[in-house]
C-alpha cells in the first residue's frame, strides 16, 4: 500500500495549482479571466475553483471519510459531497467489473459467502431477511471478485464460480452443501470449521476470503450504515480497494472521476 502524505496526494499538487489539465493530463493550460483552467490540447474547461473543491472531496473519499463529516469539515454542502461519492462509486463499479472480465481468477481460489447489514442473526440463505447475501471468490495473494447474489443455491454459486475462475483452479470452501459439484470444475478442499488450527502443509483455510470479509465490514463501519439499495455499489468499492492495496488509490481515483492523470 502507497502511504504517506505527500506520496500519496502529490499526484494532484500541478492540478491544485491549476499547472495542468486533469482531463488529459496535458501542461498546456492556460488560465482565463473568469478563474477558468482552459486546455489547449483537448479543448476542455474547468473552474479552478470547483476542481480545487472536487479533488478535496475525493481525497475525503479516499479517507474513507462520511459524507456528512467531510461536509462539516470542508464547509460544503453535504449534497455536493453526496454528489461527487456517488459519480465516484459509479464510475468505480464500472471499472471494476470491467477489470473483473478482463481475465478470469485462477490458481488457489478461496470461496465464501457472507452476510452484510441487518440487524437479525440469520441462518445461512434462510431468515437472511434484510441482508445482503455476498458471494466472494478470492485469489490467494491476490484479486478478489464479489457479487451480491439472491441466494447460495448450488446452482447461483456455480454460475459465477464458472463466469469468474478459470477451470481447473484449485478451490478451497467450507463444508456447505452449496460447494459439492465444484470437483468438476477444479481441485476442491473442504475446510473443516471446527478445526481451530489452520494446517500450513496443505494449506486448508479460507483465511483470505475470511480477511477480506473483516476488511469490508470495517469500511462500510468508517460509513456507518448503508441502504440495502445501495449497498452493491459499495461492495464494488470495497472490492475495488482491496485489488488495488498495493497502488496509489487516490491517484486512482482522480483518474477514474476525470478521466486521466499522468503516471
Ligand atoms: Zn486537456
Amino acid at each position: 500500500m502507497v502511504t504517506g502524505h505527500n506520496r500519496v496526494f502529490g499526484c494532484a499538487a500541478n492540478l491544485l495549482r491549476g499547472k495542468k489539465c486533469v482531463f488529459c493530463g496535458s501542461f498546456k493550460v492556460n488560465r482565463t479571466r473568469r478563474g477558468y483552467v482552459k486546455c489547449r490540447k483537448c479543448s476542455k474547461q474547468k473552474s479552478l475553483a470547483k476542481l480545487r473543491r472536487e479533488i478535496a472531496i475525493l481525497q475525503g473519499f479516499y479517507q474513507q471519510v462520511p459524507a456528512y463529516r467531510l461536509a462539516h469539515d470542508l464547509a460544503v454542502d453535504a449534497k455536493v459531497i453526496s454528489r461527487v461519492y456517488q459519480r465516484l462509486r459509479a464510475a468505480i463499479f464500472h471499472v471494476a467489473e470491467l477489470e473483473a472480465m478482463e481475465s478470469k481468477l485462477s490458481g488457489e481460489i478461496e470461496l465464501d459467502e457472507a452476510y452484510f447489514g441487518g440487524r437479525r442473526k440469520g441462518q445461512r440463505g434462510r431468515g437472511a431477511a434484510g441482508k445482503s447475501v455476498v458471494f466472494g471468490l478470492l485469489e490467494r495473494d491476490g484479486r478478489v471478485y464479489t457479487k451480491v447474489v439472491e441466494n447460495v443455491s448450488a446452482e447461483t454459486l456455480m454460475t459465477h464460480i464458472r463466469a469468474n475462475a478459470r477451470k481447473g483452479s484449485v478451490y478451497y470452501t467450507d463444508a456447505f452443501k452449496g460447494y459439492q459439484s465444484l470437483k468438476r470444475y477444479g481441485k476442491h478442499h473442504t475446510v473443516n470449521h471446527t478445526k481451530r488450527f489452520v494446517d500450513r502443509r496443505t494449506k486448508n483455510h479460507i483465511n483470505g476470503i475470511e480477511g477480506f470479509w473483516s476488511f469490508g465490514k470495517h469500511i462500510l463501519y468508517n460509513y456507518r450504515g448503508v441502504s440495502k439499495y445501495y449497498f452493491p455499489m459499495y461492495l464494488k468499492e470495497i472490492e475495488y480497494r482491496f485489488n488495488h492495496r498495493r497502488d496509489n488509490l487516490f491517484k486512482l481515483f482522480l483518474h477514474t472521476f476525470f478521466g486521466y492523470v499522468s503516471p
